[in-house]
C-alpha cells in the first residue's frame, strides 16, 4: 500500500489545501522567492503549515517540472514558477532577482560544441540594483 502511494506521488500531485496555498502564492510570482519567503507568507493563512511542508512541496514541484530551482543566490535556493528558458540578474546587496529574456547571443566555442550535446544554458548576471545604488549614495 505504501509503495503505491509513493509511486503516485511522482506523477500525481495531491492538492491538499496547504499545497494549493503554496501554488497560489507562486502563480505569476516574479520575485523568485526563497522557501523562507514562501513560508512567511503562506503560514500566516495556514497556521498549521510547517516549514518542512513548504520545503517538501517545493522539492516535489521542482521534480515534477512545475517549478524551477535557482542557485544564483549563494545564501539560499530561490524558486521560479516561470519554467520557460530565461536568464537571471541578481543584486548582490539586496538579493533582488530579475528575469532576462532568453535571446542573448552567447555560443559555445565551435571546437567544444562539436563534441558536446548541448541541452541548454543559463547566464547569471550580478551587480548592484538601482535602488541599492541610490541608498549607497545617500550614506
Ligand atoms: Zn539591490
Ligand atoms: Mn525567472
Amino acid at each position: 500500500m505504501k509503495q503505491i502511494q509513493k509511486k503516485n506521488e511522482g506523477t500525481r500531485f495531491k492538492r491538499t489545501p496547504q499545497r494549493l496555498a503554496i501554488l497560489e502564492y507562486l502563480e505569476g510570482n516574479t520575485s523568485h522567492p526563497s522557501a523562507e519567503d514562501i513560508f512567511r507568507v503562506v503560514s500566516k493563512r495556514y497556521q498549521s503549515m510547517s516549514f518542512a511542508t513548504v520545503y517538501n512541496t517545493l522539492n516535489t514541484l521542482t521534480r515534477a517540472g512545475e517549478l524551477r530551482e535557482l542557485t544564483i543566490d549563494p545564501e539560499r535556493k530561490r524558486y521560479d514558477p516561470d519554467t520557460s528558458r530565461h536568464h537571471h540578474l541578481i543584486c548582490v546587496l539586496c538579493g533582488k532577482i530579475a528575469d532576462i529574456p532568453e535571446k542573448i547571443g552567447v555560443e559555445l566555442p565551435k571546437d567544444m560544441a562539436e563534441h558536446f550535446v548541448l541541452l541548454g544554458h543559463h547566464i547569471e548576471f550580478y551587480g548592484h540594483c538601482s535602488s541599492c545604488q541610490k541608498k549607497n549614495k545617500a550614506k
